[in-house]
Parts: C-alpha cells; sequence; structure tokens
C-alpha cells in the first residue's frame, strides 16, 4: 500500500460521511470501519499519512463522536449526551455528587476532555484523586462507563462508594453467583447503570458480549500500568483490552495510573490504541506525607529516643512508641520477610496493639481478612510484606513504618505512597541499615546475573537516599522519578530537622505483663495530624469532640455494613468542628457533604454538634 492508496481511501470515507450530520446507524457504522483500518494501518506505517490525511481522519473521528444518532436503536435506554459542558456544569456535578468544594489539581482538565469525547491519559500519584476523573463523566455523560479494574475484591466497596454518592453503579465479575451475573449483564445491556466496574478477564467473556449491546459512553482503565510489561504490575489479562476501542465504536477511553516513567506511559497510549489523547501528568510531590529516615543501630547518631537506644528497646520499641502516639489511627508497617512480619505483629498484640500480620504465605481467605478487618477499622495495623500493595484503598491510613529499608526508592514510593490518600497530614518512619541491602543481594543473586546487577543497584540507590542527611527526601524522591521541585521547606526530617521518634513518649518502665493488659495507657504524644492542628487551634475540647464525632461516624457506618471512611472522610469532620454548621444548609457548605450525605446522615451529625453547644 503506498501514499496514494491511504489519500484514495480518505476521499472515500469523506463522501460516504459527507458532513457527518447523518444518523443512519449502518452508515456511521461503516465510516467507523473505515476509519478502524486507517487507523490501524497509521500505527503500522505512521509515514504514508501526511499533515492533512491527518487531520481528516482526526476532523471525521470527531464528527462521528459529536453528532450522535437521534434516534437511540436500543431498549429506548438513555444514551450517552454528546451535549457541551461548560465548566460551571462540571463544577455543579463536583459539589452535587461527592459535595466536595474544589477540585484537585488535574481533576478538572481530565473530565473536561473526556466529556467532550476526547481520549485521555491521567498520571497522577496515589491519592491525587484519579477515580473522580470517570465517576463525574460517568453521571454527566448518560449511557454507561465501564471502569476497568484489576483487583476484584475492591470493587464491591467502590461500588457501595458510589451508591453512598447515589450514582447508579455495579460491578460484573467472576465472584457473583451465575443468576446475579447474568441479571446484572443484563441490566448493563437495559441502561440500568451509570457506572460499570468489571476485572479484564471478564472482558472477553460475557461482559464483553453485553458491552456490544450497551450504550457505552466512555471506557476507564483504571491501574492502566497493568498493561505494560515495563510496569510493576504487568497482567497479561490487560491485553485483552487492545482491541475495546475498536470493538465498541468510537467510545472515548480514559486511561490512568500513578505509575511515573514515560515509557510505560507511551506503552499505554499505544497498547490501548488511543486517538490522539489528552494528557495530564501531575505532580509526584506529596506534600501532606512527612518523611523522616533512621539508621538502625547507629549507636547514638539520632541522639535521645533514637532508633537504637536500648532502654526504648530498639527499632521494635521504636515503631510501638510511633503506633502508640498514633493511637485509634490506622497505619501499616513494613517489614522484609515473611518471619519479620509475622514475628512484628506477634509482639504488637502481646503490647496491646491491634495489629495483624499479611503476607503472600498466608492463606488467600486469611489475607481478605486482615484487609477487611483493615478496612473497617477492627484492625489498626497491618504489619505486612510488600505483598500488602495495590488493593489498599483505605483512605485514612495515617502512617507507613519501614521496620527495613524497601527494595528500591520506586517501591519506598509506591509503598508510603499508601498514607494520607485523603490529603490529611501523614507520616512515613523509614528504619534502614546496610545490613538490608547486604538481604537484598543474598535474595537477588537466585535471578539472573542482569537483573541481579540490577536490583542490587537499586537496594543500593535506596540506601544513599535513606542516609543522605543534606537534601531534601520529598526532593530526592521525585527527582529519581524525573519530576524537579525545590525542597519541601517542612515535610520531611531535612528540611524540618524535627525529630518524630524523639516527640514519641518514651516506653514506661512497667513490665511487660502490664501493657499487655491494656491496663494503664502510657501518654500519648501530641497527634500528628492536622486534626491535632485544627483542634489545637481550637483548644482541647475539641479533640473530644473530633473523637465523638468518630464514635458516631463508626456507628453510622457499622449501621449499615460499610467502613467508616466511606460515611464520611476525616477531612469533614475536621471541617465540621471548625465551622459549626447548625442547619442542613449549613451542612451542605461543609466540603465533603453533598445532597445525599446530607439526607442520610446530616441529622445525626447535626444532633451530636448541637450537645456540644
Ligand atoms: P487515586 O485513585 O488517585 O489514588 P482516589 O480516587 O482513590 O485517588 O481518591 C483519594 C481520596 O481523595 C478519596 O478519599 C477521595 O474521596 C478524595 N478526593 C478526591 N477528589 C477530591 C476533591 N476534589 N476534594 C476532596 N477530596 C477528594
Ligand atoms: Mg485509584
Ligand atoms: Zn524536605
Amino acid at each position: 500500500m503506498n501514499a496514494d492508496v491511504v489519500a484514495t481511501e480518505i476521499d472515500s470515507l469523506r463522501s460516504t460521511f459527507g458532513d457527518g450530520s447523518r444518523t443512519d446507524a449502518e452508515l456511521r457504522a461503516r465510516c467507523a470501519g473505515m476509519l478502524d483500518r486507517l487507523r490501524a494501518l497509521w500505527r503500522q506505517s505512521p509515514e504514508l499519512f501526511g499533515p492533512d490525511e491527518l487531520l481528516a481522519l482526526k476532523d471525521i473521528s470527531r464528527a462521528l463522536r459529536t453528532h450522535e444518532p437521534t434516534q437511540l436503536p436500543l431498549n429506548g435506554a438513555a444514551g450517552p449526551r454528546r451535549e457541551r459542558f461548560t465548566p460551571e456544569m462540571i463544577r455543579a456535578a463536583l459539589k452535587a455528587i461527592f459535595g466536595f468544594d474544589t477540585f484537585r489539581p488535574g481533576q478538572e482538565e481530565i473530565i473536561a476532555a473526556v466529556v467532550a469525547g476526547r481520549d485521555c491519559i491521567g498520571v497522577m500519584p496515589t491519592g491525587a484523586g484519579k477515580s473522580l476523573t470517570y465517576q463525574i463523566p460517568a453521571r454527566l455523560l448518560g449511557g454507561t462507563t465501564l471502569v476497568v479494574s484489576p483487583l476484584i475484591a475492591l470493587m464491591k466497596d467502590q461500588v457501595d462508594a458510589m451508591q453512598e454518592a447515589g450514582i447508579r453503579a455495579t460491578f460484573i465479575n467472576s465472584s457473583l453467583p451465575l443468576q446475579e451475573r447474568r441479571e446484572r449483564l443484563q441490566g448493563l445491556v437495559s441502561g440500568a447503570y451509570e457506572l460499570v466496574y468489571a476485572a479484564p478477564e471478564g472482558i472477553e467473556a460475557s461482559v464483553g458480549s453485553s458491552l456490544a449491546r450497551a450504550r457505552l459512553a466512555l471506557i476507564a482503565v483504571d491501574e492502566a500500568h497493568c498493561i505494560s510489561q515495563w510496569g510493576h504490575d504487568f497482567r497479561p489479562a490487560y491485553r485483552n483490552l487492545a482491541g475495546l476501542k475498536r470493538r465498541f465504536g468510537d467510545v472515548p477511553v480514559l486511561a490512568l495510573t500513578a505509575t511515573a516513567t514515560h515509557q510505560v506511559m507511551n506503552d499505554i497510549v499505544e497498547q490501548l490504541a488511543m486517538v490522539d489523547p489528552a494528557t495530564y501528568r501531575g505532580s509526584f510531590f506529596r506534600r501532606n506525607l512527612s518523611l523522616a529516615a533512621y539508621k538502625k543501630g547507629a549507636e547514638g547518631a539520632e541522639g535521645a529516643g533514637g532508633a537504637s537506644d536500648r532502654k526504648s528497646g530498639g527499632v521494635r520499641g521504636a515503631i510501638l512508641r510511633l503506633i502508640r502516639a498514633h493511637r485509634g489511627e490506622s497505619g501499616i508497617v513494613y517489614c522484609l520477610s515473611r518471619k519479620a512480619a509475622e514475628g512484628t505483629a506477634e509482639f504488637l498484640r502481646d503490647e496491646g496493639v491491634h495489629a495483624a500480620a499479611y503476607h503472600a504465605g498466608l492463606q488467600p481467605e486469611e489475607r481478605t481478612r486482615v484487609q477487611d478487618a483493615f478496612r473497617r477499622d477492627q484492625v489498626d495495623v497491618v504489619v505486612a510484606t510488600v505483598a500488602f500493595g495495590m488493593g489498599i484503598d483505605k483512605p485514612d491510613i495515617r502512617y507507613v513504618i519501614h521496620r527495613d529499608m524497601p527494595r528500591s526508592i520506586e517501591g519506598y514510593y509506591q509503598e508510603i505512597g499508601r498514607a494520607g490518600r485523603d490529603g490529611q497530614p501523614s507520616t512515613c518512619v523509614l528504619f534502614y541499615s546496610w545490613a538490608d541491602v547486604i538481604s537484598y543481594e543474598r535474595f537477588s543473586n537466585d535471578g539472573p546475573p542482569e537483573i541481579a546487577e540490577r536490583q542490587q543497584e537499586q537496594a543500593r540507590e535506596m540506601f544513599r537516599l535513606a542516609d543522605d542527611s543534606a537534601h531534601c527526601r520529598h526532593q530526592r524522591v521525585t527527582a529519581y522519578l524525573g519530576e524537579r521541585i525545590v525542597p519541601c521547606g517542612g515535610s520531611c526530617d531535612v528540611c524540618s530537622s524535627r525529630d518524630v521518634l524523639g516527640a514519641c513518649a518514651p516506653l514506661p518502665s512497667r513490665s511487660r505483663k502490664q501493657r499487655a493488659t491494656g491496663a494503664a495507657p502510657t501518654a500519648v504524644s501530641p497527634r500528628e495530624r492536622a486534626a491535632a492542628a485544627a483542634a489545637a487551634e481550637a483548644g482541647p475540647e475539641d479533640d473530644g469532640l473530633f473523637a465523638r464525632l468518630r464514635t458516631l461516624r463508626r456507628k453510622l457506618a457499622d449501621e449499615r455494613g460499610i467502613p467508616a471512611y466511606m460515611v464520611i472522610s476525616d477531612a469533614a469532620l475536621i471541617a465540621m468542628i471548625e465551622s459549626r454548621p447548625r442547619s442542613p444548609g449549613d451542612l451542605l457548605r461543609v466540603s465533603g457533604f453533598g445532597p445525599k450525605k446530607v439526607a442520610q446522615y446530616g441529622a445525626a451529625f447535626l444532633e451530636a454538634l448541637r450537645r456540644e453547644t
């Protein structure tokens, strides 16, 4: 095939399509088919296409999307709308659905691109709020938005959270009984859902064939790096998504990931056959994470209360003190080995902490049990290996402690990233030693030499970062991810010279047994959070109020069988304490309260606040 043939093909497509306003479904399908063939050709031999040809393809593709047939061929279900959405409409949806007042960086840009029918890729760190960028279009666009997500275990929670916000959502995957799955597939075809979550495996199977008959408005691919071999979580099933765009007509595709490398980003665009995607790349600097590092066993290096201080019980003792300073909050302790995870969890339980171990050696049921208990705040601390990963979307994890050094800077970034997704200040404390580097070297020696070498270098890079007390830690981490920032100024121990560990209350010299029974609580140091900061400004009685509101939230959550964070966020509780709403109208002005939440929980919170005055 040569360039002349391409030009002829495009001319014939142009004349078939006319001005694009015709609503004849058969003709439109034919044009879409021609367009797809040309696109496939372009991917194969881009040199055959001049700038004019490319422009023509884009125009036709856009026209195909914007002039939807007015006659809906299917079951009378509401189909995708392709009206123009103004920024005001998009912002109004944010408050109406989620109760939030302002968008986080990037959200608005991505939503605007998607509702205008454009493919889009969003690369933003964990906690940036990527899910909202398909959830709002799901409501605005009408029809059905498909969300491909790798984790079946999380779908139920995601759907519960959407239903809490008043969106018609469901998930369809292999965990459902056959009859239930059939019913949901029928609902998908008849347009009963605005948002449908499915696993990539399902797209090839029953979900795929129903999708062909559904009114798809948008396909969102979450954790899109799973499609790339270059990413850290490659999943072969994600390759099922390659033909998605072509199979389901010209539906816009939104790909989302927190993986920063450009190689993975380019791979996603190519694999998903995205067309001229809008791109949003966020900053990977997470200001709300306060980073600190302590060297294990370096005598006196950290001054009083350092990790090695014998009287405070070494690293274990230090971890215990940190956890006690965060009493009643959720945290993760990462360990290098399964044995260390088991041992540390047991030690913490002996000390009266609600801790559980999590690693790949446990039975799947036990792992699910630990995850669920953590999500529902029945376990405060999960002591885990790296196996505890992508599946954690609990937004109120207040601290991540590394008992041992992570295997790479990328790993460190992903692991600390699980703290503070809700944007509230959270603490990340790293304990490291050269012995950890040696341990990784021993592990990696089992593999092929090139890989072993790379892994050893990664561990050494991580050590150098941990051991560098001269440069801002955030700056070093983001530099590793290819981003330049100025020193954080106060969110790391280098910039702030703060000693988090030294600020924790020392362990009392009471007997182990006494502590294990939890008989006498130890002094709790001032909480390391904005909650505390907000409360501190308003006086200690507000600290008590915060605790009482949390208890109320717990009760409301238990009544409905959902995790507490789904009722309302910590941030919203703090905002309530500050603004003291007296009426449902006041409450609606609190960020996090939309109409649905005010109707559902408003009375209970207002009553609790009234009792305080
Ligand atoms: P990501 O997928 O990027 O890691 P999520 O979509 O899970 O992040 O969102 C993380 C948290 O941020 C959630 O608790 C969500 O409710 C909250 N969030 C998202 N957008 C906003 C916003 N505009 N204002 C306040 N909170 C938000
Ligand atoms: Mg996400
Ligand atoms: Zn810093």
